[in-house]
């Protein structure tokens, strides 16, 4: 149907972010195509498990196995936006919600008398006016957390089915911000860990009760004898898609997570952040404030105490 209809249709999962946007005509559409048929099981294994697209956000922060074994995406699931939204919106919608802008989230109306922008219905950034390109900030929780544990999608389409590493997902383009086909639904996603790994997710945001981050940081580090093996620092709410830090990564590497080193690789996270004055509160702040995430998620994994697995 999607291939037929083209770009005058949408999917529409859970609704929660698509249907305010309709009323915002942030979308204007001719059809909606419903996912309901997406199945709803969370298939777990020890290191490995597969979400259907379908799960509920709800549904994936209360699962023992994923509370356990892959923590941080059962925090970030349990972070969304509020109870009731969390309760219709599922895992497939949240690694496709739509990228977010103080210029673009308003009322129609609103958008008319402040200028249209190149997101939707003009044909110049109001928050970069000399830039070519829509800077709109990637502000999925899920997302970020997936590619740390070395999330895969499965995405349906015309053309059949295929996966691929969530990360391949996005484009650094606030305005076309998903690399997959318009065609394709996400079907599945399944996350990985090497034993021994351990991981979190940090949130800011205004309002703990609903708001969308302002800053989020995923870590999922896998430790050998407490020397970290291998980490993986995602970013959201700083860039078009979500950020990973290769530097402090790296610089993780070999090392104990003691103070000074979690201190060193969250000033090293926070240096490709360079959000820009187009969501809440100021960007300057939100920079700085990139480092704190990063170092209370990376304490937070310290402080767990071993898995099952040691
Ligand atoms: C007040 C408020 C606060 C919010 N706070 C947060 C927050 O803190 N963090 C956050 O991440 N989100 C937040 N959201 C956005 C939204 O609630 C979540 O991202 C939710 O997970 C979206 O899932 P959904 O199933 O409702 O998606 P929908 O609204 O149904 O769809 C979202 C987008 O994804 C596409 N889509 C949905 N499912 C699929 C699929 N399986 N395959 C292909 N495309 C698909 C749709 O076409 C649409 O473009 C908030 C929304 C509101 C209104
Ligand atoms: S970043 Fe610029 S183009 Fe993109 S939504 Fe905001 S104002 Fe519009």
């Amino acid at each position: 149907m999607a291939a037929d209809l083209g770009p005058r249709a949408m999917f529409v999962a859970g609704g929660t972010d698509l249907f305010p946007k309709l009323k915002r005509r942030q979308f204007e559409v001719d059809s909606l195509i419903g996912l309901d048929f997406l199945q709803r099981e969370i298939r777990n294994g020890s290191n490995e498990c597969v979400i259907q697209a379908g799960v509920t956000l709800a549904h994936a922060s209360r699962d023992t196995n994923l509370n356990t074994r892959f923590t941080g995406y059962a925090e970030a699931a349990g972070l969304v936006s509020s109870p009731p939204l969390r309760n219709a919106g599922t895992i497939g919608g949240n690694l496709c919600v739509d990228t977010r802008c103080n210029y673009y989230d308003m009322t129609y109306e609103w958008r008319k008398a402040a200028g249209f922008c190149l997101k939707k219905d003009g044909d110049i950034c109001l928050v970069a006016p000399s830039s070519p390109r829509c800077w709109a900030v990637s502000s999925s929780d899920t997302a970020p957390m997936a590619i740390a544990l070395g999330g895969l999608v499965t995405l349906v389409g015309a053309d059949g089915e295929r996966e691929l590493p969530v990360t391949a997902l996005y484009r650094d383009d606030g305005d076309r911000y998903m690399a997959k086909h318009a065609d394709e639904v996400v079907t599945g996603l399944r996350l990985r860990r090497a034993p021994n790994t351990r991981s979190a997710y940090v949130k800011l945001r205004r309002r703990g009760s609903i708001d969308f981050p302002i800053a989020g940081a995923a870590v999922a580090v896998e430790l050998e004898d407490e020397v970290v093996e291998n980490c993986r620092i995602v970013l959201t709410a700083v860039a078009s898609y979500p950020l990973e830090s290769k530097g402090a990564e790296d610089f993780l590497k070999g090392k104990r997570l003691q103070a000074d080193a979690i201190r060193e690789a969250a000033e090293i996270a926070s240096k490709p952040a360079k959000p820009l004055d187009n969501a809440d509160l100021s960007h300057f702040w939100r920079k700085r404030m990139v480092r704190v995430v990063v170092e209370q998620a990376l304490t937070r994994v310290s402080d767990q105490q071993p898995g099952l697995d040691g």
